[in-house]
């Protein structure tokens, strides 16, 4: 029987190990299918306070790991298969092994949604970002291309007029999903281009390692062209990762979990931290912060049932 079990080790996770660790109650934190999260999918992180000089994202993850284990947390490789919140103590099912644990924290993020072309997938963190306020900073005076319709795309092109040339829209269709005064807003920014009724086909160059171009697909006749660009934001949303609490806890339409107040969830003993709950922050420090949250109520949680 574990006291507390944390699901996912981005900041969020394992900031709630740190201090649950250091309240004696011994947690077990598993990994996921993204060891250490968004952040290790980034390069320089310049906006985590203390790191004047900027940290790797995967080394600072790293070193919130390690710093964990130091008072004792245990981490286990895997993912947890399948839940049983209906009774306490809660049943976790990690790859093929059940465990118990009294109180759980639910800290598996948001995985950004890719293209899924292979050329992308190589030149992430290469030119290829999912994240504006991460790596927007590294393209001053560059070609910038965005890629979504929705209000994220929006946000972070007129984010990115700040540093690039230029920063081009691309949209797979003529009509916007993003609210119209989001819309209204990056319309009105001159450093905006737009290209709609096209998709991204393929990004240039594997092979030199670093993002030169794309080549473009319009959806309206097939017709292909390439552009040059610097940077490519992939703007199209961002999935939960909650699949597997689908009906134990409550989840709002896009499968993000519902707060009931600080860290608390609808099932009492099962707490949230980080990207998993929210959709508008999602910084490495606020959801180091919502670890922290969830621990202290985890804790608290705890003590008052005379743990
Ligand atoms: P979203 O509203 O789901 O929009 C995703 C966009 O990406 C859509 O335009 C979609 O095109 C496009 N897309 C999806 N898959 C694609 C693919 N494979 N290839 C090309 N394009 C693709 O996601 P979001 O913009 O991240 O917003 C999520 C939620 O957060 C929304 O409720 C939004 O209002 C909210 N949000 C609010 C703010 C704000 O108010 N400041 C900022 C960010 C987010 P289609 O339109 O053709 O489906």
């Amino acid at each position: 029987m574990r006291n507390v079990i944390i699901v996912g080790s981005g900041c969020a996770g394992n900031t709630a190990a740190l201090y649950t660790a250091r309240a004696n109650l011994k947690p077990l934190v598993v990994t996921g299918h993204e060891p250490g999260g968004q952040l290790s999918l980034t390069t320089l992180v310049e906006n985590y306070p203390g790191f004047p000089d900027g940290i790797n994202g995967p080394e600072l993850v790293e070193n919130m790991r390690r710093q964990a284990e130091k008072f004792g947390a245990e981490y286990v490789n895997g993912s947890v298969v399948e839940v049983d919140l209906s009774r306490r103590p809660f049943r976790i099912k990690i790859e093929d092994a059940w465990e118990e644990a009294r109180a759980l924290i639910i800290a598996s993020g948001a995985s950004a949604r890719w293209l899924g072309l292979p050329s992308e997938q190589k030149l992430i963190g290469r030119g290829v970002s999912s994240c504006a306020t991460c790596d927007g900073f590294f393209f001053r005076d560059k070609e910038i291309m965005v890629v979504g319709g929705g209000d994220s795309a929006m946000e972070e092109a007129i984010f990115l007029t700040r540093f690039g040339r230029r920063v081009t829209v691309v949209h797979r269709r003529d009509e916007f999903r993003a609210s119209k005064i989001m819309l209204e807003r990056a319309r009105k920014n001159p450093k905006i281009r737009w290209i709609t009724s096209a998709v991204v086909d393929e990004v240039f160059d594997v092979d030199k390692g670093v993002v030169t171009g794309v080549r473009l697909k319009s959806t309206k006749n097939g017709a292909v062209w390439e552009e040059p660009v610097d940077g490519l934001f992939i703007a199209i949303g961002h999935v939960p990762n909650t699949k597997v609490f689908q009906g134990q806890i409550e989840l709002d339409a896009d499968g993000y979990i519902v707060s009931k107040g600080g860290a608390r969830t609808s099932v009492p003993g099962v707490f949230h931290a980080g990207d998993v709950q929210d959709r508008v922050y999602r910084q490495a420090v606020t959801a180091a912060a919502a670890g922290c949250m969830a621990a202290i109520e985890a804790e608290r949680f705890l003590e008052a049932e005379g743990h």
